[in-house]
């Protein structure tokens, strides 16, 4: 019986044990399709991207000797969704039996369970061999307790050994947090980025061709993303050879000069599964034992952190709470994101730096999607579902299972404290410790009120008085409101007013 295993474009996974033994009797599918270029604005890179990074999937497949369909997207017989192109194979090539990887988003997981429910021939599903935790263990971890990152993540730690001596984290200590939030001191220079030179203007031309709405730029002769596993373990040598060693000092460090800093760039390979975070984990921890002199345990564990830490962590919570999770608005919040998001034209050079990087780019680091454009948002009120939709179009590593938990959850507290126990949220004081952006700012950082004050100064006061009832009693957040009770009743007035006006003309700010 013939059996064809579909590949969706995120499970890019070579060392799958489906590819162990080639089966002349087993088709594999990859589509590039509509219903997945079309259900966000998704920037430019990242579309020409997952097209680039499955074709080269699908050619070293069949370089393997496997039987592989590929269908691009303005192939005449793509009926551009899943149920429209496997039944095509499944009549046109005699299929009597369906496989398919675990998809990471509950959309495409609820479309295939609906899809095997319907289809007359037997299907199995497999698991992606891929992450370290499985699909539904942090809710069983928890079960009815409060989700707490740093007990998942000690838990996968211990799991796989990582930096575990007999049980024990290998220094005593299992948290270096506080030692790994530096500013950049001026005139430092990080390392020069590690970047490709593909030529996609083939791919490009088609998606221009097919009247796909994206946003963006590209350089089409000049693509600068990995879209191989070659590309992305040369990616992942350049990082631990050049960026480990100060990864955790800078990695909530900002500046305006340089867009990556010392992070990794390995987030659209690892969520493609071109590569796997226990790989990149091992890889930088030997890394570590190699150069102890100079990576010192606190940037290591601040890595290892982001990985099994918050990685993991993200997709447990999906699992756990979707899909009531996408509809989560805790603070009611309902205005709609200024249209300067779009294009980067603010005066305020935090955001503008931000914004122009991430449609240059297709990338921004954590600490300027999370202290920046999310900060921004919170503090402005914009409604959830908007500020979504641009965290999973933008960026060339934006799927929905960390897009989503990270945006709704973690910047937007949306979620009301399931993901984190407080707002992330902060007035230009943050933003002046952690960066070089206000220096050369049309605002000015240490105004809260009158001509060219920081939006951020007032718009924070305003947030926290309007939600009073909703955070007063959380015991991380209480001794703002005694702060705030404390100041002069006047200047609280005049405050508040300050943000109501930015707040009118948010698209002039
Ligand atoms: P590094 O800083 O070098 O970190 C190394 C790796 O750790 C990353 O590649 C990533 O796999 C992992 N990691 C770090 N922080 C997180 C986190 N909070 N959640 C999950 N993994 C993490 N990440 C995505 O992969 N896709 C998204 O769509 C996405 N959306 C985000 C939206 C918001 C509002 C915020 C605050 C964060 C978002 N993140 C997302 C998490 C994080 O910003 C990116 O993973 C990271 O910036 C990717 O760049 P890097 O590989 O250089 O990361
Ligand atoms: Fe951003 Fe305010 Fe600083 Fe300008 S002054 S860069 S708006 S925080």
């Amino acid at each position: 019986m013939k059996t064809l295993r579909l590949l969706l474009g995120d499970q890019l996974n070579t060392n799958h044990t489906w590819f162990n033994e080639v089966h002349d009797d087993v088709l594999y599918c990859l589509f590039e399709m509509r219903q997945e270029t079309d259900y966000a604005a998704h920037h430019i890179q990242k579309v020409a991207g997952f097209f680039a990074a499955m074709r080269n999937f699908a050619g070293e497949l069949s370089e393997r000797g496997h039987r592989v369909a590929y269908l691009t997207l303005d192939h005449p017989d793509n009926a551009q969704t899943l149920e429209g192109n496997l039944n095509l194979f499944i009549s046109k090539s005699g299929i009597g039996r369906f496989e398919y990887q675990l998809p990471d988003e509950w959309r495409l997981d609820l479309q295939l369970r609906d899809f095997c429910e319907k289809s007359p021939i037997e299907s199995q599903a497999f698991d992606t061999e891929h992450f370290m935790a499985g699909r539904y263990e942090l809710r069983d971890f928890f079960g009815e307790k409060n989700y707490l990152m740093e007990s998942f993540y000690r838990h996968i730690r211990r799991r796989y050994g990582i930096l575990m001596e007999e049980g024990r984290p290998v220094t005593g200590q299992w948290n270096y947090d506080v030692e790994n939030r530096k500013k950049m001191p001026k005139g430092h220079v990080p390392p020069q980025p590690l970047v490709f030179d593909h030529d996609l203007s083939h791919i490009v031309e088609m998606i221009e061709k097919q009247d796909v709405a994206t946003i963006g730029t590209i350089d089409p002769k000049h693509f600068i993303w990995p879209v191989s596993r070659r590309e992305s373990l040369d990616l992942l040598a350049f990082f631990v050879e050049n960026c480990l060693p100060r990864f955790g000092d800078f990695q909530d460090a900002m500046s305006p000069a340089f867009w990556s800093l010392y992070h990794a760039r390995l987030s659209f390979s690892m969520n493609t599964k071109m590569i796997s975070p226990l790989e990149v984990v091992q890889r930088a921890v030997q890394e570590r034992e190699r150069r102890k002199d100079e990576i010192t345990i606190a940037q290591i564990e601040g890595f290892v952190r982001q990985i099994i830490g918050w990685r993991e962590y993200m997709r447990g919570i999906y699992w756990a709470k979707m899909p009531e999770f996408a509809q989560l608005n805790f603070f009611g919040h309902e205005r709609k994101l200024p249209e300067w998001f779009w294009n980067g034209r603010t005066k305020m050079a935090c955001l503008r730096h931000a914004i122009g990087q991430s449609l240059h780019y297709a990338y921004a680091h954590h600490i300027q999607r999370l202290m920046v454009t999310g900060n921004f948002a919170l503090l402005a009120g914009i409604h959830p579902d908007e500020v979504d939709a641009w965290y999973l179009g933008i960026y060339m590593d934006a799927i929905e299972w960390v897009e989503i938990t990270n945006t709704r959850g973690m910047s937007q507290f949306a979620d009301g404290g399931i993901t984190g126990t407080k707002p992330y949220c902060s007035s230009a004081n943050y933003m002046d410790k952690m960066s070089h952006y206000c220096e050369g700012c049309f605002y000015d950082k240490k105004k809260r009120t009158g001509q060219r004050a920081c939006p951020f100064n007032s718009l924070y006061w305003h947030f926290y008085d309007r939600h009073r009832d909703k955070l007063e009693k959380n015991p991380r957040i209480g001794m703002m409101y005694r702060t705030w009770d404390k100041m002069d009743g006047e200047d609280r007035v005049t405050i508040l007013v300050q943000a109501e006006e930015y707040l009118k003309n948010v698209e002039l700010l």
